[in-house]
């Protein structure tokens, strides 16, 4: 009796001094910055970039990066991001969908037990509204297949859903992490390679258009394949979609990954993940102008361009 006593007692002080350790503030450490070559980018004149806003999930900042605070609030958004080009449309993730209620209910239990969310109009609605409609999309781009990003799938039905190989066996083979878009069986699903060459220290790349004006980096470690997509519009500013890299702005800022109970929840391979944020960190050093654009950082999402406002 007292040494099962005496267990349960050791194993409260120890998960308590890890769930303390995992929210101490630490940064990652950063090496010296390298020297960026910015690669040239022709974006068409008429090409354009828009926020679709689809859902939220309300947090705190303790969750999201070592350092932030439990009393601070934080808006985890939801949507995806449109990209008008002459050649074709490309939306990368599509938010909640309309089933959202239904898909909740897929996750881990103690992400849905720590976990609140809200609707916002589907990703599928405002395209509607804006007249584009789900066989007008050129493709649908996954930061990586996680429920949060795939839920709005099931409402664009015949849209050509582009993925890496890594991704395209994660979402085969994978855990409960990518059980809901299993779960909508056989999309039309494009699995892209990296033909294109090093892209600002990633050592391949596919560039969509061959204009530089979308470029597709690997960037394995969220999920086996995660990616980021460097973004140059024709107003000269240049974006990078982070997908779940980080959660929010400091990750890459301060830079400091997400605390270890978070990790333990949603990441692959905690130590490529440090090392992608530390690279993101110093490209955004040598690029100051450069959008570092998390897909669940409501504040970076409502700075952008939105499709609802366009005309
Ligand atoms: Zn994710």
């Amino acid at each position: 009796m007292k040494r099962t006593l005496l267990l349960m007692l050791s194993a409260l002080v120890i998960g308590g001094a890890l769930l303390a350790f995992s929210f101490t503030p630490a940064t990652l450490p950063v090496d010296a910055l390298p020297k960026v070559h910015v690669p040239e980018a022709h974006p068409p004149a008429d090409m354009r970039l828009y926020a679709i806003e689809a859902g939220k999930m309300l947090s705190q900042a303790a969750f999201a990066y070592r350092g932030g605070h439990f009393s601070e609030a934080r808006t985890f958004g939801m949507g995806g991001i449109l990209v008008k080009h002459p050649q074709g449309a490309l939306l990368f993730d599509t938010g909640f969908g309309k089933d959202v209620d239904e898909h909740f209910k897929t996750i881990p239990a103690l992400m849905r037990a720590t976990s609140r969310y809200e609707k916002e109009p589907t990703v599928a609605a405002q395209l509607h509204a804006a007249g584009i409609e789900p066989s007008a999309l050129k493709a649908v781009i996954l930061t990586h297949a996680h429920w949060d990003h795939v839920s709005g799938l099931a409402d664009l039905p015949g849209a050509p859903v582009w993925v890496d190989d890594q991704e395209r066996s994660f979402i085969k083979y994978g855990d409960d992490a990518s059980a809901l878009i299993r779960s909508f069986g056989d999309l039309p699903y494009r699995v892209y390679n990296f033909p294109s060459g090093p892209y600002l220290g990633f050592d391949k790349s596919y560039d969509v258009f061959g204009d530089g004006s979308v470029v597709l980096v690997p960037a394995s470690g969220h999920t086996p394949g995660s990616i980021i997509a460097f973004i140059a519009t024709p107003d000269g500013k240049r974006y990078a979609l982070v997908g779940d890299l980080v959660w929010q702005t400091e990750g890459i800022e301060l830079p400091a990954e997400r605390p270890w109970i978070s990790r333990q929840l949603v990441d692959w391979d905690d130590e490529r993940v440090r090392a992608l944020i530390v690279h993101m960190h110093k490209l955004k050093a040598a690029m100051p102008d450069l959008v570092i654009v998390p897909a669940h950082d409501r504040r970076v999402w409502d700075a952008l361009p939105h499709l609802s406002d366009a005309r």
